[in-house]
């Protein structure tokens, strides 16, 4: 079988490192992205201990341009996209909606709504063009139901779902399926320092380890998740049910 071809974008941090992580042990080619220079370079370092089909590409998922360069720069490495995780997001500091400063509100669906919006953008048209591909987008919990303090981003979240429904609508034809995962709470530096008791971590008590997204992420772009498209996948302990 031909090796996989996969785009991670956050991949300098937390689900999507670790998701790099796991699927350099798969033998994929990887390209990873991330805003931030050093922690992606850091995640390729750790990927290039298995797997040295890998690069990284500085890229802001809210730039088109940078987009494109990221996408460009898969093709022009590994020459075909054939699983694409938009995974890159930011949270906003917790405050009431009417406390929620315009411009914070603005970063938060630039970033985690028109970022996702791009990737599937160009992605899409490669994937359409090959007649083939897998994207996984990380919306949350927050996606499938309220958010308190945390409005900016629950309506982003909301989006990302609206986006892979359609997506996996349009494109399923062309032999492209799309899916939503969502976790709950995971110990990622996106929740360092954000207090959470036991009882707000749903049933299990807990919050997730990154790696218990990154299994279910290798799942859906594996052939075996084949008749998966359109899924809103929750990874929550039950947080939601
Ligand atoms: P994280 O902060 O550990 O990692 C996010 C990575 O994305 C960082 O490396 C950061 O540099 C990168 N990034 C941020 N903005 C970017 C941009 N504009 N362009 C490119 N890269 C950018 O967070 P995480 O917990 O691993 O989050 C990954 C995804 O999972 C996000 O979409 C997040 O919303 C979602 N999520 C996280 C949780 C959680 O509890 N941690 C829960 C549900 C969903």
């Amino acid at each position: 079988m031909e090796q996989q071809v996969v785009i991670i974008t956050g991949a300098g941090s937390g689900i999507g490192r670790e998701t790099a992580k796991l699927l350099a042990t798969k033998n994929k080619a990887l390209i990873l992205v991330d805003f931030d220079e050093r922690s992606g370079q850091d995640t390729l370092k750790a990927v290039k201990e298995h797997q040295q089909q890998a690069i990284f590409v500085q890229a802001d998922v809210s730039n088109s341009q940078d987009v494109r360069k990221y996408v460009d720069a898969a093709k022009q490495a590994f020459g075909r996209i054939d699983a694409f995780i938009n995974n890159a997001g930011i949270l906003s500091p917790p405050t009431l909606l009417g406390d929620l400063d315009e411009e914070m509100f603005d970063r938060v669906i630039s970033v985690n709504l028109k970022g996702a919006f791009l990737g599937l953008k160009y992605v899409l048209k490669e994937m359409e063009q090959q007649q083939s591909g897998v994207i996984v987008n990380t919306a949350s919990a927050a996606g499938i139901q309220g958010q308190p303090y945390m409005g900016g981003y629950s309506a982003s979240k909301h989006g990302v779902i609206g986006l892979t429904k359609t997506a996996a609508i349009e494109y399923g034809p062309s032999g492209v399926r799309v899916n939503a995962i969502c976790p709950g709470g995971v110990r990622t530096n996106m929740t360092k320092g954000l207090e959470t008791g036991p009882e707000e971590n749903g049933p299990l008590r807990r919050l997730a380890n990154p790696n218990e997204i990154a299994n279910v992420i290798a799942f859906l772009i594996s052939q075996e998740s084949s008749y998966m498209n359109g899924a809103v996948v929750t990874i929550d302990g039950g947080l939601t049910s």
